[in-house]
């Protein structure tokens, strides 16, 4: 576990609590009967943090408002899409550390409606206190926020830009703190998981976690990706490719191929932020089975490829799996359409 130390050297300023809960979701298992399989399955609660209604940017914004104040800035500009959890998270961290914040929101997904406009995440990042960017269809939110980064240096100021879902190998670092806070709870419980279940967006979690698990001496392909943003073969590379940064980072010489990396698309569907009737189908029996929430963009679609994988014993009858429950319930009010339909 020595090899969690390669994190301190790193700024960090403290946004969650403590370890978030690992807990076992007992009454979906009865819900489910012989369709479980004999599968076991776990949570890892990262959607319980009590900062901004919670969720897996705050373990990346610890790192990247580490960094960002360590370089002396006053603002953080963030950018995402108009229902960015990132962009609410960054907003409330902004709040609670006393940096100001700009959220750029881009037109990732067509949909037009006003609650989707405006709902959700939106609403909370303007209770939160950020100045919105709400951009057109067809705007360039990299391009818009390094032109916010450089009018606040004109005017004197020091902006840091975070571009969409904070996946750079810094904020990767999150989720590689992640990992080894698995391996402690894992070992205390005294049970050994034999998979992990995440969704992919942007990658850093996905990718702080598999280094996290090579420092373990784990298994990377232990770590079961269901992509929701890009293709699967994109994604492997894109993944690679931060797991390497976050390694080049740590100064370690390990590297990973994507060939041990497990990262499945069928659960994209019409493309990202695009509902699905199998990720609608999650979010209900995981609600009417056990009161918690998903989200739809994200965790409802992992949680439906986890749920076809149990029962086309694509997972091994009889492991354990520890699915990492992820926040995002403020998106499900922007999908009110999609999901009053059930
Ligand atoms: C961003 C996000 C993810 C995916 O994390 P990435 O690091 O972008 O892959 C999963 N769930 C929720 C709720 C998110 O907001």
């Amino acid at each position: 576990m020595s090899d969690w130390n390669l994190l301190n050297r790193f700024p960090r300023v403290r946004l969650l609590n403590g370890p978030t809960p690992i807990q076992r979701l007992d009454r979906l298992e009865q819900v489910l009967g012989e369709r479980r399989r004999g599968v076991s399955i776990w949570t890892k609660r990262d959607d319980l943090m009590e900062l901004g209604g919670g969720g897996n940017k705050l373990r990346k914004l610890e790192f990247l408002i580490g960094q960002a104040l360590s370089e002396g800035c006053e603002t953080l500009v963030v950018t995402g899409g108009v229902q960015s959890n990132f962009a609410r998270l960054a907003a409330a961290a902004c709040a609670r550390t006393g940096l100001a914040c700009e959220v750029v929101l881009a037109q990732m997904v067509p949909r037009v409606a006003e609650i989707y406009q405006a709902n959700g995440n939106v609403l909370l990042d303007r209770l939160f206190g950020a100045r919105v960017h709400l951009l057109h269809t067809g705007d360039d939110a990299g391009a818009f926020a390094r032109g916010r980064a450089s009018d606040i240096a004109a005017a004197g100021g020091k902006a840091f830009v975070a571009t969409l879902g904070g996946s750079t190998p810094v904020g990767a670092l999150g989720y590689v703190d992640c990992a080894f806070e698995v391996e402690v709870q894992s070992t205390e419980i005294g049970i050994a998981f034999d998979q992990m279940i995440v969704p992919n967006g942007s990658g850093g979690m996905h990718a702080g976690l598999v280094a996290g698990a090579v420092l373990a001496g784990k298994d990377p392909s232990k770590i079961k990706a269901y992509t929701v943003l890009s293709p699967a073969e994109a994604c492997i590379a894109a993944t690679v490719e931060k797991v390497n940064a976050v390694f080049d980072l740590l100064g370690e010489k390990h590297r990973v191929r994507g060939e041990e990396l497990a990262i499945e698309g069928a659960q994209l569907g019409g493309g990202y932020g695009m509902p699905t009737s199998d990720m609608v189908e999650a979010i209900s029996l995981v609600g009417r089975s056990e009161g918690l929430l998903l989200d739809p963009v994200y965790g409802g679609k992992a949680f439906a490829g986890l749920l076809s994988d149990i029962e086309n014993e694509v997972i091994a009858p009889g492991s354990n799996v520890l699915f990492v429950m992820t926040g995002g319930s403020p998106g499900l009010y922007a999908y009110a359409d999609a999901l009053s339909s059930t």
